[in-house]
């Protein structure tokens, strides 16, 4: 059985003192052997005093992105060694606020516009420190409106695992998020992501085999909340979550945690 995981990204927010509180509620409830995985995923430059405030909690550290290059001149970058020195075991990657060409953009019109072959990379420079990239992919509004999402996901796992090959299922996540559900509040219903999760395995099995595929989790992320967190994770193969907005608070991240170890039937 695939073990449920539920990752919380930060994004751009937190500071140092709020991060202590969040912890210390989040470690009180979620205790020294969780039935299921959890992993916060700070800002990087918070990565080093949050591994330090999580002791040896259960917890575990993601960053959010890193770079593909092991060392070199990229300013303001950091490789995946470098996090995976700070005690990173997850990273986040082609996150669809990155992959963006357009849309969300700071005052300056600025967007990152990755490309999947800039993810494919980053993958591999995560697998290759050991640690466990969580691949976001997910269609656009107009996409799905298309009909264009099994299209979308298809394009979207060749191109960000393209050259990538594993030996087991359990050294890479990957993360459903249809980007008009992210921050949005507007989630998916539970069979449209089912379908999504279960197109998502199908390809995983054309790629990398039926065997590895079963072994792979899949969350789904976009506006998950304590409310339809259950009912998002009983389906069969949704295996977590990826938490934008809700993970902020303790209150909402472990009730989306409950969610999902009442869905899997684990309480
Ligand atoms: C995310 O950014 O990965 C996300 C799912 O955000 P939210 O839960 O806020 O929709």
């Amino acid at each position: 059985m695939r073990r449920p995981f539920v990752a919380g990204n930060w994004k751009m927010n937190m500071d140092l003192l709020s991060a202590r509180s969040l912890i210390q509620a989040l470690q009180l409830q979620v205790g020294a052997s969780p039935r299921i995985d959890i992993a916060i995923c700070p800002p990087s430059v918070f990565l080093h005093p949050i591994r330090a405030m999580l002791g040896d909690s259960s917890i575990r550290l993601g960053a959010q992105n890193c770079w593909s290059a092991p060392q070199g001149a990229f300013t303001g970058e950091v490789s995946a060694a470098m996090v995976k020195e700070v005690g990173c075991r997850y990273v986040i990657l082609g996150h669809s606020e990155r992959r963006h060409t357009i849309g969300p953009k700071d005052a300056s019109g600025h967007v990152q516009g990755e490309t999947d072959a800039m993810i494919a990379a980053k993958v591999k420079a995560v697998l290759e420190q050991g640690m466990i990239p969580i691949v976001c992919v997910g269609e656009t509004l107009d996409e799905r409106d298309r009909n264009a999402t099994e299209t979308v996901l298809a394009r979207q796992i060749a191109g960000s695992l393209a050259g990538i090959e594993l030996t087991s299922g359990r050294q890479i996540v990957i993360a459903y998020e249809p980007v008009w559900a992210i921050g949005t509040g507007r989630t998916a219903t539970p069979e449209q992501a089912q379908a999504a999760h279960q197109h998502i395995r199908a390809l995983l099995a054309a790629k990398l085999g039926a065997v590895i595929a079963a072994d792979v989790r899949i969350q789904y992320g976009g506006s998950v909340k304590p409310d339809n967190a259950e009912k998002l994770m009983r389906n069969p193969d949704v295996d977590g979550a990826l938490v934008g907005g809700a993970s902020l608070k303790a209150e909402d991240f472990l009730g989306i945690i409950q969610g999902c170890i009442e869905a899997k039937k684990l309480g």
